[in-house]
């Protein structure tokens, strides 16, 4: 690699694409490090791993191949050794009578080539791709076939007992797992059609397709999975859903929650990845708008009271939760909730988990909680009349009581509350403030960029062209997988129970009177704080978009909130 080096480097320093302080820097740090100098510009961040490899493509008269364009059978790990794939920087892509496709760093490196080609006895046709895609693509290709060795370990009492018990559909779980968790993916789907197994994560709220096992895998990796959760391994026609917890090399166990169902091509396996503790962060990292924020705080402080956080499943109201619990989370305050399930578990915080099949459901669980002297109780969700009535009148009798609620923006709260027969002296001496919320993407800080699209911007979002200059996108890098986001964040409103608020609720008002009374009183929308957090570069007027399509739908549903 080291010849070809030199020229490669001359090459981008005519092109303009690194300079020559840069060059300097990463040959010093090359020497101290005993590294190549081409490594030192890439982890410099003078240069892409992915810039390299096109101009040592262009170079080399091979061709440059980008590997996540492509389905690659990563059973071909089996026909190079591990060692050999990481030490040389190849793998093979497509094999044919004869011949075999191989991706390489350094197709002149012919010293590979020639242990390639003795490896695979056939001749070798190299093309170049990108180190870090290479590099990926090696540890996924050698944990999914993997015939020896674990470097994960899964917490299921009895591994032997499994008809399918061969490590490779072991260490195929495993790595789908292991990637769930490196990616921050929320689901896994395994999904099996007429040829092939679709291996899919859902990051950030959106689906994501990736190389995964071949079809053939497809009832092993399901037996393992009912192995480890538990399940009836000689059922495939009957839906059935367990829990799993797992254990990876590094970090906390996961837990996570497997449902099968069989459809006319198999059972297809969908995995809920739970989150643990460790993403409970502080309410200012919760990127609340400030009056929010104060708002929220302030609620949090008080003795007694009721605070609701309402959106659909998936707009973060748990995290929301969460962070005010770990933050009255103290040995001087008893802490209870009900949820159904336990998603984040709480040192020192009684959790309970709702079972109807023996008839503890929220409104009994809270009885009995209740009665354990509590200081704050979280109520996972309240659906039916008689939760609601005993968290009011918990929240009215000193206690501090978090809760949930399937409404559309903060003020049908009030509605919702009505519908579940909560009288207006209820709603108005129990509740506190309703925090309305819903989760944008995130637009990748690797690769943002000013949004070419201002057009559309000032058009559709309504901003002045001022404001519009100031609105970013992604535009694709390895770290954010060519999607130009990168984690989501909130968008909130806050509707605070103010004396004024009182007086409309003692007389019954629509909700449509609430929600001008409030927005008199200086409530801003979740629609005001998406295009606050555009203005400010942090989402894409994309997301406003799906943001908006929520509302509209929403809004005309005001009279009887998700009833
Ligand atoms: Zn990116």
């Amino acid at each position: 690699m080291r010849d070809s080096g030199d020229f490669l480097i001359r090459t981008l320093l005519a092109e303009g694409v690194i300079t020559q302080a840069e060059v300097e820097r990463a040959n010093q740090a090359a020497q101290t490090q005993r590294r190549d100098p081409l490594d030192m510009l890439v982890a410099g961040g003078a240069v892409s791993a992915r810039t390299l490899a096109i101009f040592r493509a262009k170079i080399c008269e091979y061709p440059f191949v980008d590997l996540a364009q492509f389905d690659i059978d990563l059973r071909h790990a089996a026909r190079i050794p591990r060692a050999t794939a990481e030490k040389l920087g190849v793998f093979p892509l497509f094999c044919f009578d004869g011949g075999a496709t191989v991706a390489m760093l350094d197709p002149l490196n012919l010293s590979a080539i020639d242990q390639v080609r003795q490896l695979l006895k056939c001749e070798v046709d190299p093309v170049i791709c990108d180190a870090e895609q290479l590099g990926a693509l090696i540890t996924r290709a050698y944990s999914l076939v993997r015939t020896s060795g674990a470097d994960v370990t899964v917490s299921v009492e009895d591994d032997k007992d499994t008809t399918s018990g061969d490590e490779p559909v072991v260490a195929a779980v495993n790595q789908i797992i292991v990637t769930a968790i490196e990616l921050g993916a929320s689901d896994i789907h395994l999904n099996p059609d007429d040829d092939a197994l679709h291996l899919r994560y859902r990051v950030d709220g959106v689906m994501r397709t990736l190389h995964g096992p071949s079809k053939g895998m497809h009832a092993g990796l399901v037996q393992r999975l009912k192995v480890m959760a538990k399940l009836d391994v000689a059922q495939t026609r009957k839906p059935q859903d367990g829990k799993i917890r797992f254990t990876p090399a590094t970090g906390d166990p996961v837990d996570i929650r497997l449902s099968l169902l069989p459809t006319i091509h198999g059972e297809n396996a969908v995995m809920r990845v739970l989150r643990g503790g460790a993403t409970i962060g502080r309410i200012e990292d919760l990127n609340m708008p400030d009056d929010v924020r104060k708002g929220y705080e302030d609620a949090i402080s008080r003795p007694h009271g009721m605070i609701l956080v309402t959106g659909p499943t998936g707009s973060g109201k748990t995290t929301t939760l969460y962070t005010a619990l770990a933050e009255l989370n103290c040995p001087e305050r008893n802490i209870g909730t009900i949820e159904d399930p336990v998603e984040i578990r709480l040192p020192l915080v009684r959790q309970v988990q709702v079972n109807p099949e023996i008839g503890l459901n929220f409104a009994t669980a809270l009885r009995s909680i209740l009665r354990q002297d509590p200081d704050v109780v979280l109520v996972g969700e309240i659906r039916d009349s008689e939760t609601a009535r005993i968290a009011v009148q918990a929240a009215m009798t000193g206690h501090l009581v978090f809760s949930t609620l399937h409404t559309n923006d903060a003020v049908g709260a009030v509605a919702r509350l009505r519908d579940l027969e909560v009288p207006a002296f209820g709603i108005n001496q129990g509740l506190l403030c309703v925090l309305a919320q819903r989760l944008v993407r995130k637009i990748c800080s690797a690769c943002r960029q000013k949004t070419p699209a201002l057009a559309e911007v000032i058009e559709h979002v309504n901003v002045t062209p001022a404001d519009a200059q100031k609105f970013r996108y992604g535009a694709g890098c390895d770290g954010c997988g060519q999607t130009g986001y990168r984690g989501r964040l909130g968008v909130y409103e806050m509707f605070r129970v103010t004396p004024g608020v009182h007086k409309l609720i003692e007389q019954n008002a629509s909700v449509t009177d609430l929600r001008r009374l409030a927005a008199a009183e200086g409530m801003r929308t979740m629609w005001d704080d998406g295009v606050a957090k555009a203005i400010k570069a942090q989402t894409t007027w994309q997301e406003l978009m799906k943001l908006r399509t929520i509302i509209d739908t929403e809004q005309p549903r005001e009279s009887r909130a998700a009833a």
